[in-house]
């Protein structure tokens, strides 16, 4: 009788979860175009001076039921479907408009990275709507730089079309890192083929550093990403002690809740005014 009564409560679970994709998706339109997707802004600190290096967009969905919804929970519900193409396009836009106005407003431009679906890479001309966006907002060289993860050989695409898509991005004046760097399979094989500029340690590597070969092995990250010219930034850091092995070894940028959590567009220019 139990196991009946759990297949039933597994398929209550599992219509009520497929409801709500649907209706997430349903509403995706909608929720664009009403301006509840929220660009936010996580700094990055350069571990040299301590100043800010630039920021990460990220984004959430402001529900007007739901209240504020994680990127995990609807991220991958975009990725079945075109919507992750849009989104993705929009916080570009945001991205554009803000370092466009901290320009009129005579600001300090720092540097935003914005994250790139593996779903772009199905179509070959998808930088060139970013950068007409780009040049809309006539954004300087350098500042825009696209992060990408290596799930996007999830899909089929090749190493071969990767590394052109990568050339491009820096034909078109956009820095490129890779994203969650050392959290999947081929990482380490990634680095000879592609010209990335910068690499993101992912957080897994400082959840536990109190394992013996832990900080060997992000030590040698750290030194290999030097000697090919890459910069580094170590992700999801929020201990001193974390930020003073990292010190030590070099590592270029760190992001993460020991600064600041991601913020609104004018909270990360007070915090930014503030630390320099
Ligand atoms: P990500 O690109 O690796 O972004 C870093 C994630 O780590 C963010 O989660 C950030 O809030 C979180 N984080 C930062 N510092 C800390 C820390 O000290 N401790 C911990 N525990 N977490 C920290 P978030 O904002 O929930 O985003 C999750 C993922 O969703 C992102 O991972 C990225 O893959 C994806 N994502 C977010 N925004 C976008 C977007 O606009 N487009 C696309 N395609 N993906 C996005
Ligand atoms: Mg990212
Ligand atoms: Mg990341
Ligand atoms: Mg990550």
């Amino acid at each position: 009788e139990f196991g009946e009564n759990s297949c039933v409560f597994y398929d209550i679970c599992f219509t009520q979860k497929m409801k709500q994709e649907h209706e997430l998706n349903a509403m995706f339109r909608g929720a664009l175009e009403n301006g509840d997707f929220k660009v936010y802004f996580q700094p990055k600190v350069s571990l040299e001076d301590e100043k800010t290096a630039g920021a990460e967009a990220l984004v959430r969905w402001q529900h007007p039921e739901e209240g504020m919804i994680s990127p995990g929970d609807f991220i991958p519900l975009f990725e079945k479907n075109g919507n992750i193409c849009r989104l993705d396009c929009y916080v570009f836009e945001e991205v554009c408009r803000t370092i466009d106005r901290w320009r009129r407003e005579g600001r300090k431009l720092f540097p935003v990275s914005v994250n790139l679906s593996r779903q772009h890479f199905k179509r070959n001309d998808f930088l060139n709507q970013f950068a007409d966006v780009a040049a809309k907002y006539r954004i300087p060289e350098g500042l825009l730089e696209l992060e990408l993860t290596e799930s996007i050989f999830f899909d089929d695409n090749s190493i071969a079309m990767v590394r052109e898509s990568i050339n491009r991005m820096h034909e078109l004046g956009f820095k490129c890192s890779l994203d969650d760097f050392g959290s999947g399979f081929s990482s380490l094989g990634l680095l000879k083929e592609f010209d990335v500029d910068t690499i993101k340690l992912d957080r897994l590597f400082f959840l536990d550093m109190s394992k013996p070969k832990a900080e060997d092995v992000v030590e040698c990250l750290i030194d290999l990403a030097g000697r090919l010219k890459v910069k580094t930034v170590a992700e999801g850091i929020e201990t001193q002690e974390q930020i003073d092995f990292l010190k030590q070894i070099h590592c270029d940028m760190v992001q993460g809740f020991f600064y600041s959590r991601p913020l609104r567009a004018e909270e990360f220019e007070e915090w930014a005014d503030r630390r320099g």
